[in-house]
């Protein structure tokens, strides 16, 4: 066997010749090669064509490293004359047209960072991160060029933070496979204003049956708005936010207003209010019902608000509507003041949040999109710029496998 065969056995280099190889210092290894029976394909039809001329620059691709080398290639393409489709560079079978990294090395990547931070990912493909994150923009940025929205249903409206000093993206989820379908900068009426106007049809505007979004005028004024067949639905996860924010509210109060021993029995409180009943251990619990002795209006406050969670198992909405309520009778009742700025805005929002019930929208998929918020939350840290986390966010749970996208025989891991 020949030093060129070997070196293309041993790397698995497929639709490629090996012409020559050399060693640069201790860590790269520069392989010149040419496309499989000399190419001259044009990219479009794949029909072998005339030569024109060749190119006079030379190219480079970036591969995946082996045993600690890295392996660029390196090739002149040629320009070929189709009779169907005019004058083109050659079909290059290992990489995209105008890439700078073979489909493999792409391949790698993309999982790569599916898995782990960049910096991480670089590291094991011996890449400076800034390089990996141009090289990420550039490819995902590719694949999803010309990709269409479809069959969105029922949608969910948030928005996060992604920069430490108040930087704001919107996203778009579709609730039904639960992924992200679109992320716009800044937060408000503005921004998703321009997902309404400029990604969705008039069409697909009348096709969305739920809207789900937190208790902002903004995002619910866009779905009324723009979805003329939507139900609006209260997300529960931000309701339950201003449910335990009610709770700590009165903690707080309650803190102010104690002293010396009294104080001390409300320690560590706070995440403990925060807790639904089955995080909860059952110490946690007892500490919680030594309230009831310690201090009652914290103790009535987590009562109430562990006896809102049954809220969400109702599946007849009148039963719910019963339940809301009995529940905001009690409430008010309480003379709790926090908790009833919570039923005032409860009321507000009266049928957005009753409307969680009637819809079906289930435990799962609110959960989901949990999930989802968190990942990309966790992403998020470290992120100079709307690019980098918009990149992230499609590649973890957007809407497109984008691995999938690249040819199966360099799917290699
Ligand atoms: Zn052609």
């Amino acid at each position: 066997m020949t030093a060129n065969k070997c070196i293309q056995k041993l790397l698995r280099f497929k639709g490629l010749k090996v012409v020559d190889f050399v060693f640069e210092g201790s860590r790269r290894l520069i392989i010149l090669v040419k496309p499989h029976k000399n190419g001259c394909l044009c990219p479009v039809c794949g029909r072998r064509c005339e030569i024109v001329w060749t190119l006079p620059e030379v190219r480079w691709w970036r591969d995946i490293p082996a045993a600690g080398w890295e392996v660029w290639l390196q090739y002149c393409p040629r320009e070929i004359r189709c009779p169907t489709h005019g004058r083109r560079q050659e079909e290059i079978p290992w990489a995209r047209s105008h890439a700078r990294a073979t489909y493999r090395y792409e391949y790698l990547m993309l999982r790569y960072c599916q898995m782990m931070p960049q910096n991480g990912a670089g590291t094991l493909l011996h890449t400076p991160s800034s390089t990996l994150s141009d090289l990420l923009h550039r490819c995902i940025t590719a694949t999803r060029d010309g990709h269409k929205i479809r069959g969105l249903k029922r949608i969910g409206i948030d928005e996060i933070s992604y920069a430490k000093g108040h930087k704001y993206a919107t996203l778009v989820y579709d609730l039904d496979r639960s992924c992200v379908v679109w992320v716009g900068p800044g937060k408000g009426r503005a921004a998703i204003d321009v997902f309404f106007n400029e990604v969705l049809s008039d069409y697909q505007k009348g096709q969305i049956q739920i809207g789900c979004c937190d208790m902002s005028q903004a995002y619910m004024g866009a779905i009324t708005e723009h979805c003329p067949n939507a139900t609006l639905v209260l997300d529960r996860f931000h309701v339950v936010k201003a449910l335990n924010a009610a709770v700590d509210d009165v903690r707080k109060e309650q803190w102010r207003l104690t002293t010396g021993a009294d104080r001390k029995a409300l320690k560590g409180l706070r995440w403990l209010l925060y807790r639904h009943s089955s995080t909860r251990s059952r110490k946690d619990t007892e500490t919680l019902r030594a309230l009831d002795k310690a201090n009652r209006r914290i103790y009535r406050a987590w009562q109430l608000k562990d006896e809102f969670e049954q809220f969400w198992e109702y599946k007849a909405p009148w039963a719910a509507e019963r339940f809301i309520r009995q529940w905001m009778t009690s409430v008010l009742r309480s003379r709790l003041e926090p908790m009833r700025k919570f039923v005032n805005t409860l009321r507000e929002h009266y049928d957005g949040v009753l409307a969680f019930v009637g819809c079906r929208l289930t435990n799962a998929i609110a959960e989901g999109l949990n999930r989802i918020v968190k990942i990309v939350k966790n992403r998020a840290s470290g992120f100079r710029n709307l690019d980098a986390f918009t990149d992230m966010i499609f590649l973890t749970v957007g809407d497109v496998d984008i691995p999938a996208q690249i040819p199966a025989r360099f799917r290699t891991l």
